[in-house]
């Protein structure tokens, strides 16, 4: 019911005219993919991206944005310039924009709204960090996060909404997430928000994973039952290797 999402992060990696290069090679070997294609290069290499995947199913997107619908905010964007640069998605909350950049669950909140006032596809990313899994906090922290960062999201905004969980341990560290712990958080996820927005809205709502996702992981992952895709960053920066993960069976 759910069609799954593979979705690149490509954090602050890859000029323009190296992102020209990519699509050139990676466009031909996704297009017998079941799943759906977004990949979030940084804001300058939006255009360029949208440019080369026409005519393809691959969406672009933004790995973040500013709350304000516009204003005196040096340096941001706003969700109305992604939109016009032709995205689809935007990546919020993610745990290096926490993490590096102080983004609060209010902020993630009003980042939401904004995305989806401006008819942009929010991908919410939440996750624990080792130090919380450890103190057996991991489900009070989803759960804060995912009341927090919705708060103001109704059931209706829901559908058009993504979650990513990351574990933050495993971002980048190579250490993924077992499937059954990711299916586990997935499952604690669904079941909360099954309880804020009812069985329907759940259970049509995609969570992703994301956390050190390979071609050799991919697969066990998505076996799971509450694992409707995956959000991946260093392995989504090579052309056949971002292919064999989009072309998982
Ligand atoms: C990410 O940044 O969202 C991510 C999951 O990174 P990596 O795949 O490199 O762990």
């Amino acid at each position: 019911m759910r069609i799954p999402i593979i979705a690149g992060n490509w954090k602050m990696h890859k000029t323009i005219l190296e992102t020209k290069e990519f699509l050139q090679q990676f466009c031909p070997l996704v297009n017998g993919s079941k799943a759906r294609i977004l990949i979030a290069p940084p804001f300058l290499a939006i255009p360029a991206c949208v440019e080369s995947v026409a005519g393809t199913r691959i969406e672009i997107g933004a790995q973040t944005m500013h709350e304000a619908e516009m204003g005196a905010f040096t340096g941001e964007v706003s969700a109305k310039m992604i939109k016009e640069a032709g995205a689809s998605f935007v990546l919020l909350g993610h745990s290096e924009r926490r993490h590096y950049f102080g983004e609060t669950n209010k902020m993630i909140d009003h980042k939401v709204k904004r995305a989806l006032s401006a008819h942009l596809l929010p991908i919410l990313c939440i996750g624990e960090t080792e130090k919380e899994r450890e103190a057996g906090e991991t489900n009070l922290v989803l759960q804060k996060q995912l009341s927090e960062c919705l708060e103001s999201s109704s059931a209706q905004d829901l559908a058009k909404i993504v979650i990513a969980y990351e574990p933050v341990w495993a971002i980048g560290t190579g250490k993924t997430a077992t499937p059954q712990i990711a299916q586990e958080a997935h499952l604690l996820c669904r079941t909360f928000l099954e309880k804020k927005y009812g069985k329907e809205a759940a259970q049509k709502i995609s969570i992703l994973y994301g956390g050190s996702v390979k071609a050799d992981t991919i697969s066990a992952l998505m076996d799971q039952p509450d694992i409707d895709g995956a959000l991946v960053g260093g392995a989504s920066l090579d052309p056949k290797g971002f292919a064999q993960i989009v072309n998982f069976t």
